[in-house]
């Protein structure tokens, strides 16, 4: 009888009565209170969108970090006359400032990717608006809009939910999930908010969008410090992407509402003290936004009907420049596809996988029977390289500058899950990517051939916004392509000292030009 007893009351107490904290993994904390502290702490209840303005830094994402002393992306102009309004029960977000037109792509926002190749920004006032899943720009007052792209919408969609009311709130949201940890953060040099001993945070895990894990650093204060989350980004795949907020950059705003007024955000990982070759950019976007107004949101955020309609679809244009020589427009970026006897050398892998898949079966369509044996890459940017995968997905090897290799085996061309936007390469990995003849690296010239062709590529000596830059060279055709040289006198330069006999040039950015305008070109501009 007292045995029978004995094991009934130890059964009830594994599983009769359980606490929160009972059924919590070792390492793992109850999100419940941290987040209820967390939002009692800043009001989240009483905001319901907030407005701040202020003046702001933005980094090239994608752009590549300069010579030696540089560690970051390269700084954009300044972003004068900064406002943002977000209005999270709406699912709106603003953003409108000045920047200085003529420098910049149009429709680039700031540490959202540099596009190059696109028209450039006309004039000074931008405006940035999502609403759900449309987003659009505003290139000046009063000016037409233009449609974002899905994957943008879908960004800054996810960016309005990346503060700490933002998170608060998403946090209480169906299918948000809350988990919670801690750890002792040491006083790391860089970190905001960073104290010179340790401290003790919880940082809290939610899903936002039903797709996207983001955590939140909560300090004793209970205030939101560091808000992180990965994007998907064609170069990088699950891109390192966070917002941070000082203690002291919290503004009272009254009803008990308190709203942070630095920012400072990242994109990529911090590999300041890596080699100079490896892609090491980081702060994306900065700034003061000290006037700050709670509840002042009755406008509403329409989204134009061309913005509704506009599709994107992948176009791919031929045009053949010479026997057996095609340039695949039809984009900002475009591809030039050289024939040999066996074996097919494109030049250039721009943008994503979506337009290189389109430009490959395009390619497949002209030349059916021989495989695409090289890929050659003038460039390290982003808007120039994310299509690189794809090509090794399909057996290319990557000619590329020497400069350019330490990047693309550890952060682009390797076997890390990519999870938010899987491509081809993560979802058929192929086999021995160590080991298989992946790349060939160019540290002054190159040369293939095959049958009558052949083509030389060249090392552009140092430019002042790119290292690593190749250029490729047919001799019998007197064909240069180049990437984003178009106004360069390097590049005239370059082809008088090796005394390449060029007549047409074709860039990766727009038409093909004959020689002698590029260089009248030059002699006017000067
Ligand atoms: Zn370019
Ligand atoms: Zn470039």
């Amino acid at each position: 009888m007292s045995t029978r007893l004995s094991s009934f009351v130890v059964v009830a107490t594994l599983i009769g009565v359980p606490s929160a904290a009972q059924e919590l993994p070792p390492g793992y904390l109850d999100p419940a209170p941290v987040l209820q502290a967390a939002a009692e702490a800043i009001g989240v209840a009483n905001l319901r969108c907030v407005t701040i303005s202020g003046s702001a830094y933005a980094g090239m994402v994608g752009q590549q970090r300069l010579n030696g002393y540089e560690v970051d992306w390269p700084r954009g102009e300044r972003l004068t006359n900064f406002r943002r309004t977000m209005n999270w029960e709406a699912g709106t977000s603003v953003e409108a400032f000045d920047r200085e037109p003529g420098l910049n792509p149009a429709s680039w926002k700031w540490g959202l990717g540099w596009r190059g190749g696109t028209p450039l920004q006309r004039n000074s006032r931008q405006l940035f608006a999502v609403n759900g899943t449309h987003a659009w720009h505003v290139d000046g007052q009063g000016s037409a809009p233009v449609a974002a792209p899905p994957e943008d919408a879908e960004r800054w969609q996810l960016d309005m939910w990346l503060n700490p009311h933002g998170f608060l709130k998403a946090a209480m949201m169906p299918g948000a999930d809350p988990r919670a940890t801690w750890r002792w953060e040491l006083g790391e040099m860089g970190r905001d908010g960073a104290t010179v001993s340790p401290e003790k945070v919880t940082i809290v895990s939610i899903t936002v969008l039903g797709k996207y894990r983001v955590d939140a650093t909560i300090n004793s204060e209970n205030l939101l410090q560091r808000i992180h989350t990965w994007v998907p980004d064609p170069v990088l795949g699950d891109m390192n992407y966070e917002h941070e907020f000082t203690n002291a950059s919290y503004v009272d705003l009254g009803d008990g509402i308190r709203f942070p007024a630095g920012w400072h955000h990242h994109q990529g990982w911090d590999d300041n003290y890596q080699a100079q070759s490896v892609n090491a950019g980081h702060n994306a976007f900065g700034g003061t936004l000290a006037d700050i107004r709670a509840n002042d949101c009755d406008d509403p955020v329409t989204v134009p009907d061309a913005v509704l309609r506009a599709d994107f679809p992948v176009e791919v244009t031929t045009l053949e420049v010479a026997d057996g020589v095609w340039l695949l427009g039809g984009s900002s970026h475009n591809s030039v596809a050289i024939e040999f006897d066996d074996y097919i050398t494109v030049v250039e892998a721009p943008l994503d996988e979506r337009r290189s898949l389109a430009v490959i079966d395009e390619i497949v369509r002209l030349v059916p029977d021989k495989p695409i044996r090289f890929l050659i890459n003038t460039h390290q940017h982003h808007d120039h390289i994310g299509g690189l995968r794809t090509y090794m997905h399909v057996g290319a090897t990557i000619v590329t500058h020497w400069k350019n290799y330490e990047f693309y085996t550890r952060d682009v061309l390797n076997y890390a899950p990519r999870t938010l936007a899987p491509d081809m390469l993560a979802l058929w990995p192929p086999t021995e990517l160590a080991e298989g003849y992946q790349y060939e690296t160019v540290r002054e010239n190159y040369w293939l051939s095959g049958g009558e062709r052949s083509m030389h590529v060249s090392y552009v000596h140092p430019l002042p916004h790119v290292e690593g830059m190749l250029v490729a060279y047919l001799p019998n055709e007197k064909i240069l392509i180049e990437a984003d040289l178009s106004d360069s006198r390097t590049l005239l330069g370059h082809v008088q000292r090796l005394g390449l006999d060029v007549e047409t040039i074709v860039p990766i950015h727009g038409l093909p030009v004959a020689w002698s305008d590029f260089v009248e070109q030059l002699d006017s501009g000067r």
